[in-house]
């Protein structure tokens, strides 16, 4: 998709006179999409993170930023960090036997 628009908006930018048009696209996720750091999974030797984020080798910590997604891919991120520091809590409570919220 990145190649085909970049594509388009030369072919406008010649249309439009301009010369020596270069055009880019990059596979490579953004560098404002960072993630990876502790991963989440089931396996201990290849994860952090459990898959409710908990630390595998840290029974009391819960780690909720970007870092539990492997990749950030190519879209943004931030709902997706928010909805799983969501269920994170949510788990957290079913943990200590507490109340839900009424948006739970
Ligand atoms: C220029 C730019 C544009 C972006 N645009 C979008 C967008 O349009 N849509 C979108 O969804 N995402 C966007 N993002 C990505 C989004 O901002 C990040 O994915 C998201 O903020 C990551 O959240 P996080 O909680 O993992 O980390 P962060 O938001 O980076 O939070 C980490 C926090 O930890 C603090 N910290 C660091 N070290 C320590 C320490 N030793 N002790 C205590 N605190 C510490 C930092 O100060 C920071 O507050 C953009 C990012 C950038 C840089």
């Amino acid at each position: 998709m990145g190649w085909y628009l970049a594509a388009r908006g030369a072919e406008v930018l010649k249309r439009l006179g301009a010369r020596d048009v270069v055009s880019f696209a990059s596979g490579k996720p953004p560098t404002n999409l960072v993630a990876g750091a502790s991963r989440f999974g089931s396996d201990p030797q290849t994860t952090v993170l459990d898959a409710d984020c908990r630390a595998h080798d840290v029974e009391n910590l819960y780690v909720t930023d970007g870092s539990f997604m492997p990749d950030a891919g190519n879209a943004p991120v931030t709902w997706t960090i928010y909805a799983n520091a969501f269920q994170a809590a949510d788990r957290i409570i079913d943990r200590l036997g507490g109340p839900r919220g009424s948006a739970g």
